[in-house]
């Protein structure tokens, strides 16, 4: 028979108001009253305003007895109630006897261990700290002990390696505990509630853990003790320990995230003392090491220094980051302001190692924070910066940070390097020429230097940080670091968004870009505007697009009788990719690279060409202002047999991307074979052949033709390294080239009106002339061009034009990588011989015809053996189409989705159910 109770709930916390909850969606029972600790400051316990919100009487005892006497004042208004049980889900405080037996049905506790072990305050943690295999929770009748009533009932669950005190308390305690309190209060309804009492067989009592003195982690003992103390105490309060400092002072730290560790040997280790531990600790890459007695390891993942959070593994590095100490008496008030922000999103009090997410925050939350945060403090901010700072403490370094430099946003100054001002085109650009590691411009190791030489002129430009092996090697730390922590934690569509957000700034940034671009490599500037850079920032757009639509696939595989299978896949970044470019369209070819590279959700280094690098560091600059994380995008000018080697010979990194000539590209896949087996992808030299018929419409054949072979001077990939003209039209087609090449202007790329500028530098320059010396040696006649633009200062090169070319000649099989047009003949009524020598090439990368017979077209498209193939038209590339060669022109694509599974792996998932 039930009894209708009358209860009086005594205690505080989000726990007693979620029994008080359900304590109330169940008729049988009244509540009669709420008895709960005094407001701390304005905040009143939740408890409290739950019951409130409910209309049951709340009575706030700042304590209930005085010398051990109950208070009489308190007394009477408990019993003013006339509750029939008293319910005490969490309390903090000492109730009397009085009070313990005043309600006619006794008092009924919850205590979070499985009683009569770990009696007293702080069961969790010894439930952690004893290695016990089993947690749970007791509802006990109170009695006049520590915890020693007779049982109402109990509950239990096996403990994970996994398991701290917050994991144990979240997942099992407290949602079990709330839902055992209810079901406790109906037995005691209905009669059915038993009174077990308690055994002292196995019964401990363990020190409260709230006192200090009982926090202190003892290092003299095994690792699996440690261990467990340690997470005992995670998250609150952190167990100590003592770091003892090289000059011989101590700092008291606390530890968190603590696991056994057997991965064996670390990389990079750095020796740290701790008190009490007669063999030093090793911070490294993962965290911090530490031996137990018993020569087995703990690692450490995170330290509490003072009220600052730091991964154990950035316990070196604390040098490099400067956090913001010298903060106004206004920046404080922002302090308080924040806070409250913080703590009326997450409903908890905020310290200053409070961590959004671990605070059960979820995306809601991320874009209120946001938007409170830009109101109250009119600051620009976005979503990802909550990710990449999610500790108070750092959230507030990051919100007065911006506010210091001005909300404006976006200004250069943000970013310090060392640089010159290039003053060319009518403007002055600030151009960076240190190593951009990790979110900074840095020197070289040794100060080692490049010198940078302005192709028109022939002068030096600047001299720029050439990278060394180490300088390598901390890139790609940098790289791998991010790639395991902050890239990880920001999802793919933001990932998108920053990446948009770059080629806003890239297109904002464009005439500077251009102009560099045009100086340093010689570039026509109005073809660095719409090629060089225009098309950088459509890559850049265009995979930004793919970031939130990589997926797998499900599969259909057999099921395993009687089960079901199911069999999916997924598409995972490869992590730390190396970049290694050529000089050519030096920001296109970063683009097209690292734009799939970062849509895949890989970090990268890249190493551009030598002789080239000013807008690779003038992007880096623009990635920090879009607010890149440290470590994603790292630039390394230098020498390619020494930076680009050490890339390629790299252990950590994971996939190559290579853009350059056929031999450094054999080469380099051998080294990425022989250090990691590296995944890695070649586009490489090109001979490409370009066959014109009669009956082609011969205004455009020309035109194109003419783009085919001096489209930037030469300097393009898929130029058309071969002609192959219909005889019927060859002269007719020479004396209109001739004509156009006559009128062509070739001077300074800044100029307006240019259509030719400088070869990229002299190496090259110079290779061109030998290349036109082979030609004539060798009886191809030479009809135009072959030296050096007469009278110029800079590497101008003579557009040049070579006919009656035979199939076995030099520069009909070797690529000039120049603005040479080597013409052959061949006869219309003899297709498959011209298809045979448009072939015979070791080079696969593109081709072309013209005619207007689509039948001879698409026969063409069948038979040629080359990545690309342009029918009535040349040069059209776009970054949704994949580019890439055949044979050695080497393999892998870039452009277009293609470009994207060459920089993920595919891992597929298989699940019997
Ligand atoms: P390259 O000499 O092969 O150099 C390309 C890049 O590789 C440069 O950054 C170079 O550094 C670096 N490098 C050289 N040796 C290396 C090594 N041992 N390990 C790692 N990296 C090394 O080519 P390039 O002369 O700059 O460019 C012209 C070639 O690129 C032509 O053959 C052209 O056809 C080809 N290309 C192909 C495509 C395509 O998409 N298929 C596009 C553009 C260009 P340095 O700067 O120190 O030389």
């Amino acid at each position: 028979m039930a009894t209708n109770l009358r209860i009086a709930v005594i205690g505080q916390s989000n726990f007693a108001a979620d029994v008080l909850e359900q304590l109330l969606e169940n008729s049988s029972v009244k509540v009669v009253g709420v008895f709960t600790i005094p407001d701390k400051g304005s905040r009143e316990d939740i408890l409290a305003t739950t019951a409130a919100s409910h209309n049951i009487p709340v009575f706030k005892f700042a304590s209930w007895r005085r010398k051990g006497v109950a208070l009489p004042e308190v007394l009477e208004q408990y019993k003013s109630v006339g509750a029939t049980l008293n319910l005490l889900p969490y309390c903090s405080q000492f109730i009397p006897m009085e009070v313990i037996d005043g309600a006619a049905l006794g008092s009924i506790c919850y205590h979070p261990s499985i009683l009569p072990r770990h009696r007293g305050a702080s069961a969790i943690s010894w439930t952690l700290i004893e290695g016990d295999e089993i947690a749970g929770f007791s509802i006990f009748w109170a009695d006049d002990g520590l915890d020693t009533g007779p049982l109402l009932l109990t509950r239990q669950t096996n403990l994970e390696p996994t398991d701290t005190l917050d994991s144990i308390y979240k997942r099992f305690l407290y949602p079990e505990g709330v839902k055992a309190m209810v079901l406790a209060v109906d037995m005691v309804a209905k009669g059915t509630a038993p009174k077990i009492v308690q055994t002292e067989v196995g019964a401990t009592y363990d020190p409260a853990m709230f006192r200090a003195e009982n926090q202190i982690l003892n290092l003299q003992q095994s690792a699996e003790r440690i261990w467990n103390f340690i997470r005992g105490l995670d998250s609150v309060p952190g167990a100590i320990a003592t770091v003892l400092q090289a000059d011989g002072s101590e700092e008291q730290v606390r530890l968190f995230g603590a696991h056994l560790y057997s991965a064996g040997p670390v990389r990079a280790a750095q020796e740290i003392k701790l008190k009490g531990l007669p063999k030093p600790a090793w911070v490294h890459e993962n965290g911090l090491l530490i031996e137990g007695t018993d020569g087995q390891l703990v690692n450490v993942r995170r330290i509490k220094r003072g009220s600052k959070m730091i991964n154990a593994c950035d316990w070196f590095k604390l040098a490099e980051h400067h956090p913001i100490t010298d903060f106004t008496e206004d920046e404080l008030v922002k302090r308080t302001d924040l806070s409250a922000i913080w703590q009326a999103i997450l409903k908890q009090s905020i310290e200053a190692s409070t961590d959004f997410f671990a605070a059960g925050a979820g995306s809601m939350d991320v874009v209120r924070l946001v938007e409170e945060v830009k109101e109250a403090f009119d600051v620009p901010l976005e979503n990802e910066q909550v990710f990449m700072a999610p500790v108070f403490e750092e959230f507030f370094d990051l919100l007065i940070r911006t506010l210091r430099q001005g909300s404006s946003g976006g200004s250069s100054s943000k970013i310090s390097y060392e640089g010159f001002t290039l003053k060319a085109n009518k403007r002055e650009i600030r151009v960076p020429t240190q190593l951009f590691i990790n979110g900074v411009f840095l020197d070289a190791e040794k100060q080692r230097t490049l010198d940078i030489i302005n192709p028109t002129n022939e002068q030096l430009l600047c001299k720029v940080a050439c990278a060394s092996v180490a300088d390598a090697d901390k890139a790609v730390q940098a790289a791998h670091k991010a790639f395991y922590g902050s890239w990880k934690q920001v999802s793919a569509r933001q990932r998108g968004l920053l990446m948009l957000r770059l080629a806003d700034l890239m297109e904002q940034h464009k005439e500077e870009l251009a102009t560099i671009e045009s100086v340093d490599s010689g570039a026509v500037y109005t073809l660095a505007l719409k090629t060089h850079i225009g098309m950088s920032i459509d890559a850049w757009r265009y995979f930004a697009g793919w970031c939130d639509k990589i997926q797998g696939n499900t599969i259909p595989v057999n099921p395993a009788r009687p089960n079901n299978v199911l069999t999916f896949t997924r598409k995972e970044p490869i992590g730390v990719c190396g970049l290694i470019t050529p000089w050519n369209y030096p920001l296109m070819m970063l683009s097209w690279k690292m734009a799939a590279c970062i849509a895949a959700g890989n970090t990268c280094l890249i190493k551009p060409a030598q002789t080239c690098p000013l807008t690779a560091l003038k992007f880096a600059e623009l990635s920090v202002l879009a607010g890149f994380p440290p470590g994603v995008i790292n630039v390394l000018p230098g020498k390619g047999s020494e930076a680009g080697q050490a890339v390629a010979d790299h252990g950590l990194v994971n996939k190559l991307g290579f853009t350059g000539s056929t031999p450094v590209g054999q080469h380099i896949m051998k080294s990425c074979a022989a250090s990691n087996l590296k995944k890695c992808s070649l586009e490489l030299g090109g001979k490409s052949p370009l066959v014109i018929f009669a009956d082609c419409d011969l205004d455009k054949a020309v035109r194109h033709g003419m783009s085919s072979v001096f489209f930037n001077k030469g300097e393009n990939c898929i130029a058309a390294g071969r002609l192959f003209v219909e005889d019927r039209i060859h002269d007719e087609f020479v004396r209109r080239v001739l004509k156009d090449l006559r009128t062509m202007t070739i001077g300074d790329p800044l100029n307006r009106s240019t259509a030719h500028g400088p070869q990229n530098h002299k190496a090259h320059f110079d290779k061109l002339i030998e290349f036109c010396e082979t030609g004539v040696a060798e009886g191809a006649k030479l009809v135009y061009g072959g030296c050096r633009v007469p009278n110029m200062k800079g590497y101008f090169f003579m557009p040049t034009v070579f006919t009656d070319v035979a199939d076995d000649m030099f520069i009909a099989k070797e690529e000039s990588f120049g603005p040479i047009m080597i013409i052959s003949k061949f006869n219309g009524s003899d297709v498959d011989s011209v298809m045979l020598r448009a072939n015979r090439t070791d080079y696969g990368l593109a081709s072309g015809v013209f005619t207007k017979d689509i039948s001879k077209a698409l026969n063409f498209a069948d038979r040629i053996d080359a990545g690309t193939v342009f029918v009535n038209v040349y040069n059209k590339t776009d970054v949704a189409a994949p580019f890439g060669g055949f044979k050695q022109s080497g393999f892998g694509k870039d452009l277009g989705q293609e470009a994207l599974n060459e920089y993920m792996k595919t891992k597929c998932v298989t699940i019997e159910y």
